[in-house]
């Protein structure tokens, strides 16, 4: 009697451990990955886009040096890059709004000029000065301390499709996208963090999102002599190395 009720409690232990040890082995080892097909005339980012996820972690996962990519070639799409969930908000929230792709013509990158702030706070400021929209970008990033660190905030004027005023010129204001880091950049440098979700969001919106000819730039290459946004050590060279900007 005892010697088979030592077995059958042996066996329902190993059993539970068993099962205990398969769960993180199937459900904690990147579940959403897929594969895709590259198809004639798709671009890594046209593809990341698809997919929700950044170019640089296709680029990652697939241990690609440059964004050459030939049809027929087998693709994995990272399931859970951190990126992706960074901007995974953004996509969901454009879902539901008819962008005009051929009205946007730039993208222009800010800092705020200080550490406090998110996109609400810097809503309320902007009122204040009499600006009838509110938030004068359409998105902020922040820097992990009135926001999460590299969380991408999503202003009205992005849902509604709304002129910017965040920049001198009025034609850049009226067709371009005005995305602010938090932060004072000309103390610091923006955090990894901070720029990758950046970076995310301008592949994405250069990605479907914009006019093909559109033009990425910061706001003191918009505003020469009034403006040091986005900071002296905003990372100006790894901005025109990776978007192949003169
Ligand atoms: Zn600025």
């Amino acid at each position: 009697m005892n010697f088979p009720r030592r077995q059958f409690l042996q066996n329902s232990l190993l059993a539970t451990a068993g099962w205990m040890l398969a769960g993180p082995a199937l459900f904690g080892a990147s579940p959403r990955e897929i594969t895709y097909r590259v198809r004639k005339g798709d671009t890594l980012s046209s593809i990341a886009s698809q997919h929700g996820v950044s170019v640089a972690d296709l680029q990652k996962r697939n241990r690609l040096k440059g964004d050459r990519i030939l049809a027929g070639q087998k693709l994995v799409i990272p399931g859970e890059a951190a990126n992706a969930l960074a901007i995974a908000p953004v996509i969901a929230a454009t879902k539901s709004i008819h962008v005009d792709h051929d009205r946007w013509r730039y993208i222009v990158i800010h800092h705020s000029g200080i550490e406090d702030g998110n996109a609400k706070a810097y809503d309320a400021g902007h009122r204040r000065r009499g600006m009838e929209h509110g938030l004068a970008y359409h998105f902020v990033i922040g820097n992990g301390r009135d926001s999460g660190e590299g969380e991408i905030e999503i202003g009205p004027r992005w849902t509604q499709q709304l002129r910017g005023g965040h920049v001198r010129k009025t034609e850049v204001n009226n067709t371009g996208i005005g995305i602010c880091l938090v932060g004072n950049f000309e103390k610091r440098r923006p955090s990894a963090k901070q720029l990758a979700a950046a970076f995310d969001l301008v592949d994405w919106l250069r990605a479907g999102q914009v006019h093909p000819k559109h033009t990425l730039t910061v706001h003191r290459w918009v505003d020469r002599n009034h403006t040091v946004c986005p900071g002296r050590h905003f990372p100006f060279t790894t901005l025109k190395r990776r978007y192949r900007l003169t």
